[in-house]
């Protein structure tokens, strides 16, 4: 290969730019962003270069094959993170790749393994939440379910880990920007997610967009060499973020010119570098003034030679397949998952008057409609996201804006919104009326200029609507004439995303003054909450049933619509927690314990809602937590049993969740960590034993060094319902210094 051949592969470049140039001239050794006709197109142009190296093609497809026309589109990760169930998202992750790997795209940017800390962050949606053991499982499922039985399956796509590491500990909630953190906080909480998929063999690394300690990621030779490729034995691809490379010089100022910055990128280890066009030059510079040798290239371009070679494309080029197309894209059966996991990641967060089920909850006929109960009622759907269906599937998906090919999103046909749901599934002899009530935003021209300095479009900034009268009068007529007024809230994707970060968490625009107006009919009020993230909802419907669906994909509207009819039970679990107010951020409730006290002077430091919570339409008592043998070894397994006892009369599905609290750590550490965690389902009156295990090799903290160890000593093994100190019962249990289990 010529020095140009070599630096080429190393590039992953925008297919919607001059994709002749880039395959021709710059021979790129990947494309991302390829419309359909453009992958096709990109394969001709290969077979016209010298040594016809088959192209990798990556596409953001983080929450099912959300680019492709007619693709499943499933909940965001927010979402899924909500059923707590790594098999369900396993399933999700394999059908996705399923579907992906049909059209000729052979690597996907996901999971995301971020952990979310503060709420205005404009990416949270695309993370688990904020625990770092529940984040391990999910994304662990998620990276098996995308890479299959291995690269010479014919559905396995390359998984990628994400964004490597530190990118959401933001300050303010503004995104890429610096992330103060130490490398033993990174130990702590922010790595071990992503070594337990670097151990199981995720293929590929992201690296994010933040500077720690002056050094941006991308050229961080402490964490991808002596962490990622030493420590955990690491030898995936590592590609950096959009523009990492050039950013240092455009942006960050932390390179001098492209030689130098691609000089620093192939340093510190990366194999593939993300749309920088200047790289190219860059590295030619940078061989020719000395600054890194043919040979330190060699080692990257060897080991993307090598992806392709282990995934066979040079046999199997792995073009689109149209007949796998006609046959899996939108399938039937990933439509019926997509509606499963719609309905598990939906959660009830209140129901102080049990309004829901409505009318007491209804049951479903052959086709899926209730069957009514003699009384014909009446339904007041209003709210701005109530039939806005691109909104509902969320960033990254259809129209979402980051790819060009689908201007007015996903087929509205293949979308159930929450007006959709309600009409097809209320018994025949209801009614439903609709009205919007109020609207969200409008967008202006940023005023510091339509583009970035490298050219790439500035989103617009957004305008919040005033309420309108008008709007909220045909709102509250059609409450004051319902039983019921369901309405459906939350943000727009316009409100999520990179360089989306929100100042605020309260509801946008005119939505506010409608649950304002709403709540003083007087009619029973449900607010669903259709929001990317956590958001904050106005005190006057704090007493409202309340269900969140972070974006809940395709078949969302479907989901609610059951849920609320009670033709389904909810059985989602926060995997964040609510604040009451943007002011409390960060909320997250593994935080350290600190001093003075849990209170500001004006309010509480409790979230609104804890991670963990969420109930379903029944009572379901926890009794009776016991550890049998409360003395153990740092290799032995902590045992308890608990008693859980439905003492409602509708089924329970109760993930049970076990934290463990060390009494005293020789350095700060979080009160309490989830461990493990059992679904268990409970007919009304069940009562069930059920037994959680936690490996004391898991009860560890990280020391002041930075070294993680099981500290000997006093731990608390806390079993509930969700993270609430009230909500848990505790067990003692004593691990045995080491010294002692010699002697024994
Ligand atoms: C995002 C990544 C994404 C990439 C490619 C970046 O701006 O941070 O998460 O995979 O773009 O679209």
């Amino acid at each position: 290969m010529t020095l140009e051949e070599k630096i080429g592969q190393m590039l992953q470049l925008d297919a919607r730019e001059d994709l002749e140039h880039e395959v021709l001239g710059m021979h790129a050794g990947s494309i991302l962003h390829a419309s359909p006709e453009r992958v096709v197109r990109a394969r001709e142009l290969t077979l016209r270069t010298r040594l016809r190296i088959p192209l990798i093609v990556g596409e953001d497809c983080i929450h099912g094959h959300s680019f492709w026309e007619g693709g499943t589109v499933f909940p965001t990760q927010l979402g899924m993170a909500a059923t707590w169930d790594p098999e369900l998202v396993e399933r999700v992750a394999r059908s996705t790749a399923a579907e992906v790997a049909a059209t000729g795209i052979h690597w996907t940017f996901s999971p995301v393994l971020c952990i979310s800390r503060d709420l205005r962050w404009g990416r949270v949606d695309e993370t688990f939440g904020e625990d770092p053991f529940l984040i391990g499982e999910l994304a662990s499922a998620m990276v098996r379910g995308y890479q299959g039985d291995g690269l010479g399956d014919p559905t396995a796509i390359l998984a990628t880990a994400k964004h490597f590491a530190g990118y959401s500990e933001t300050q303010g909630g503004r995104d890429a920007s610096e992330a103060d953190i130490s490398r033993r906080k990174l130990r702590s909480w922010f790595l071990p997610p992503f070594e337990r998929v670097a151990r199981e063999g995720c293929r590929t690394f992201m690296l994010g967009y933040q500077t720690t300690d002056g050094v941006p990621i991308t050229v961080n030779e402490w964490l991808l060499g002596d962490v990622l490729r030493g420590e955990w034995g690491y030898t995936g691809t590592l590609i950096t973020d959009w523009d990492n490379v050039g950013r240092m010089v455009w942006e960050q100022k932390v390179q001098p010119d492209y030689a130098h910055a691609a000089a620093a990128a192939v340093k510190a280890g990366n194999d593939m570098v993300m749309t920088t066009p200047g790289f190219f030059q860059g590295a030619l510079d940078a061989v020719a003034q000395g600054l890194i040798t043919e040979r330190d290239l060699d080692r990257a371009v060897a080991r993307i030679l090598l992806l392709k070679f282990e995934f066979g494309l040079f046999e199997d080029p792995r073009l689109p397949d149209a007949e796998r197309i006609r046959t899996v894209i939108g399938s039937a059966a990933h439509t019926a998952l997509n509606l499963e996991t719609s309905r598990r990641s939906l959660v009830l967060l209140r129901n102080d008057d049990g309004v829901l089920p409505l009318a007491g909850g209804l049951t479903p006929d052959a086709a899926g409609r209730a069957f009514g109960n003699g009384s014909p009622r009446r339904i007041a759907v209003v709210g701005p996201l109530a039939d806005d269906a691109q909104s509902q599937l969320g960033d990254w998906a259809g129209s979402s804006g980051q790819v060009d090919w689908l201007p007015d999103g996903q087929p509205r046909e293949l979308i159930t919104t929450v007006l959709d749901g309600l009409l097809a599934h209320v018994p025949a002899d209801w009614a439903v009326d609709y009205a919007k009530g109020a609207d969200i935003l409008t967008l202006a021209d940023d005023p510091e200029g339509a583009f970035f300095p490298d050219g790439q479009p500035r989103p617009q900034v957004v305008v919040p609507c005033e309420p309108d009268e008008a709007q909220i009068a045909a709102a509250v007529a059609a409450a004051e004439g319902a039983d019921w007024v369901v309405a459906v809230v939350g943000d727009r994707v316009e409100l999520v995303g990179e360089g989306r970060s929100t100042a605020t968490l309260e509801l946008i625009g005119g939505q506010r003054a409608l649950l304002d107006a709403l709540a003083a009919t007087g009619t029973p009020l449900v607010v669903v909450l259709l929001a990317s993230k956590p958001l904050v909802l106005p005190a006057s419907v704090q007493d409202a049933a309340l269900v969140w669906a972070a974006n809940p994909g395709m078949q969302g509207g479907r989901a609610i619509a059951e849920l609320l009819l009670g033709l389904i039970e909810p059985t989602g679990r926060l995997p964040i927690s609510f604040a009451r107010h943007v002011g409390q951020q960060p909320t997250y409730y593994n935080q350290i314990r600190g001093q003075h006290g849990n209170r500001y002077a004006d309010l509480t430091q409790s979230p609104a809602h804890a991670f963990g919570e969420g109930l379903s339409y029944s009572t379901v008592e926890y009794a009776g937590v016991r550890i049998d043998d409360d003395v153990l070894t740092a290799d032995g397994v902590v045992r308890a049993e608990l008693v859980l006892r439905n003492t409602g009369t509708r089924p329970a599905h109760e993930v049970v969740q076990a934290y463990v609290r060390d009494t005293v750590t020789s350095v700060s550490w979080a009160d309490k960590e989830l461990k493990a965690y059992r679904h268990v389902d409970l007919a009304p009156g069940e009562e069930a034993t059920v037994e959680i295990t936690v490996p004391v090799s898991e009860c560890t903290i990280v020391d002041a060094a930075g070294r993680r160890m099981v500290e000997a000593g006093a731990f608390e093994l806390l079993v509930g319902p969700s993270s609430r100190d009230e909500a848990l019962l505790g067990a003692g249990f004593w691990v045995l210094p080491a010294a002692e289990r010699t002697e024994d």
